[in-house]
């Protein structure tokens, strides 16, 4: 049996692929974690290297202690993952004291693990806990659109969350908690990665400003489908905006509040303000 034929790789691959075909993955751009389950790190045991360098992750994430994480490489193409994933991306191991990992697969002409390591494995750190041990995928990505609202929206949490839901009834339900939202910053350090890990307390999706986004979920699935459905709003909302300052007609709080009812999920009333103009906010 090939790495490869493996049901959680092929995943892994795919949705790689589905990033770069839906143009969020210029050059190197974007990066994709997935945490193993128990299971699946006896299925690929066979091809394990345990003897690799323990090296710094930058960053301390004693909750994941021992896990094992697929991910994609530092500099390497999500265009390139699907024809040769052995070099495009890595299996790692956390130490005991989460503060080091070794590269177990993977990468085999030489390379790093992506460096947005501390990003990911510190959002997979609060999502492990707060949804206990359900969340395995985080996955970041450059969305044009959504980049493109962050350049004229105001940078808050707020605006965000009710201007994207507006967008598509299917928005409150797909990401009913909303969505934060990160000022610009430098990127690949422990600084952004601890603004981002203290959103996802709340939220399954980060923005980061004129950069891009987070987003974290259960399985490759419902996180692709995340990233894919936000997008999707920003698209519709910058079509409107390039159409009118001012919309006719909306979803209102009410219906929010109607929605949420009859599919069962809780929407904060702080998204539901009143808004004082139709106008661009
Ligand atoms: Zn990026």
């Amino acid at each position: 049996m090939e790495i490869t034929e493996i049901s959680f790789v092929r995943g892994f691959i795919r949705m790689c692929n589905d990033g770069w075909e839906q143009g969020w993955h210029e050059r190197n751009g974007g990066n994709l974690s997935y945490r193993l389950k128990p299971e699946e790190v006896e299925e690929i045991r066979p091809f394990l290297n345990t003897n690799g360098e323990w090296k710094e992750i930058g960053t301390d994430v004693p909750k994941l202690s021992g896990e094992y994480f697929m991910v994609t490489g530092s500099g390497k193409y999500f265009r390139n993952v699907i024809l040769d994933p052995a070099d495009s991306t890595c299996i790692l191991e956390i130490d005991e004291t989460g503060s080091k990992y070794r590269i177990c697969w993977g990468l085999v002409h030489g390379g790093r693990p992506t460096s947005e390591l501390p990003s990911h494995l510190m959002n997979h750190e609060v999502k492990k806990d707060i949804s206990k041990g359900k969340h395995r995928v985080i996955y970041h990505a450059h969305p044009a659109n959504v980049i493109a609202l962050t350049f004229v929206l105001p940078l808050t949490d707020e605006v965000f969350t009710r201007e994207l839901w507006e967008m598509a009834t299917e928005c409150p339900i797909v990401f009913p908690s909303g969505i934060g939202v990160v000022g610009w910053m430098v990127p690949g350090g422990r600084e952004i990665a601890v603004a981002t890990s203290e959103l996802m307390k709340q939220y399954d999706v980060a923005i980061w400003a004129h950069h891009g986004m987070f987003c974290s979920g259960e399985d490759f699935d419902l996180t692709f489908g995340l990233m894919h459905t936000v997008e999707k709003a920003a698209e519709i909302l910058v079509k409107v905006y390039s159409m009118t300052n001012a919309k006719r007609q909306t979803i209102t709080p009410q219906d929010f509040r109607d929605v949420a009812r009859d599919f069962h999920v809780t929407v904060p009333e702080k998204f539901l303000y009143e808004k004082s103009s139709p106008e661009r906010p």
